[in-house]
């Protein structure tokens, strides 16, 4: 470098990636494109001797998100996106196009609501919203160009867990897809594919992450639908960056430790809440597994409860329209992610004006009890 102008060496300065040890934590691949050193060489990545071109099609972070929740997943493969958003629209993608009829719960988080409910039409897919609750009325609503069931685990804000079984046999006895958004329940509690999910789906930007510092999407499952998830991603250009997947990657290894203290603490929690005069119902799921029901604690306040002045009272507890980081947080879904559901489904999903979601952190169970029932003794 020393024989070039000083141009050149502003852009050259970097050494040469040099032979060492493997650093102990993974590097950012902080790249747009990968390099190659003659054209053979990078004539070996469309052979598929290379694993990497550029990174919109794929990269060493991205693959490691993907992979790794489809590890924990215990199924094929994955890809990472921008967002849960777009690993769901991945997801439907790879399964359904033009004349198609999908089948969606109609509680679903309010996102995805709005995804089925305006954009897939778009790509000339029908959604139907059923309840899932009662098998019947799913089977009801299969028409002859169905070719997907969607779901989530366990449903927002509600905390309703689906009975998931039921839904996988009817996808097997009609010949169509079954994808299931495993956001709440997380891995950890839960793996859809081992019971007979296609396609599992997660908001990253949640438990994956875990630290309320990156939004992300993973779209997990088999590889044949994976393949084609992985080329829609591609040319639709909802990868993730990889710094986005190195974070989502850092809190993906204490994705156990963060369930196990978060699931006890909402456990201990939503015992209190039951026993509060000021609380007129906790929605908190009764079982999701033996390791635990979740982070994740619902409750209607009592009548006489002021909302706002609830939310004013809430001291170290932040108000904040996500959930699952490793702090206690509390949001209103009225006004927050359900927003955009029609008024009538709203009130028949129980979706009220006394309805506060806590998504519980690893933070002291105590302290927990003690900032939820002083602000409901204040308001
Ligand atoms: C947040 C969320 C999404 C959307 O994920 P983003 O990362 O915000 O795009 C989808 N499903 C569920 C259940 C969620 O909680």
């Amino acid at each position: 470098m020393k024989e070039t102008n000083f141009n050149t060496k502003t852009v050259h300065f970097q050494t040469k990636e040099p032979a060492r040890n493997a650093s102990k934590a993974k590097p950012i691949y902080q790249t747009s494109a990968f390099v190659f050193s003659d054209l053979d060489d990078m004539e070996s990545f469309f052979e598929g001797d290379k694993e990497y071109l550029y990174s919109r099609y794929s990269n060493p972070n991205t693959d490691d998100l993907g992979k790794g929740v489809a590890l924990l997943e215990e199924t094929d493969d994955g890809v990472a996106t921008s967002s849960g958003m777009s690993a769901i629209l991945a997801g439907v993608l790879a399964v359904a196009g033009p004349g198609d009829h999908i089948i969606a719960s109609d509680d679903l988080y309010g996102g995805t609501y709005q995804l089925f409910a305006v954009e897939i039409p778009n790509f000339g897919i029908d959604v139907s919203f059923v309840s899932f609750q009662d098998i019947a009325v799913v089977k009801e609503a299969f028409t002859d160009k169905t070719v997907l069931l969607y779901t989530e685990s366990v449903t927002n804000p509600l905390l309703r867990v689906e009975k998931l079984e039921e839904v996988f046999a009817l996808a097997k006895e009609k010949g169509v897809k079954a994808m299931i958004d495993n956001t709440f329940a997380t891995p950890y509690l839960l793996q859809p594919a081992t019971l007979g999910a296609d396609l599992v789906v997660h908001s990253a930007t949640k438990y994956i992450g875990g630290h309320s510092d990156v939004t992300a999407g993973v779209l997990v499952g088999e590889q044949s639908l994976i393949d084609i998830a992985k080329s829609k991603v591609i040319t639709l250009g909802c990868n993730l960056s990889p710094f986005e997947a190195w974070l989502a990657c850092r809190g993906l290894k204490t994705l156990s430790v963060r369930m196990e203290r978060q699931s006890h603490n909402a456990k201990r929690l939503a015992d209190a809440l039951k026993a509060h005069a000021g609380v007129e119902r906790v929605f908190y799921p009764e079982f999701v597994s033996e390791k635990g029901n979740g982070a994740m604690v619902s409750v209607d306040l009592a009548g006489h409860i002021n909302v706002e002045q609830f939310f004013r009272s809430l001291g170290w507890v932040k108000i904040a329209p996500t959930l699952a980081g490793v702090e206690t947080t509390v949001s209103y879904p009225l006004r927050t992610s359900h927003r955009t559901v029609p008024d009538q489904l709203r009130k028949e999903l129980g979706i009220g004006t006394q309805l506060v979601r806590i998504s519980v952190g690893i933070e002291d169970e105590n302290d927990i009890i003690e900032a939820f029932t002083q602000a409901i003794e204040k308001a």
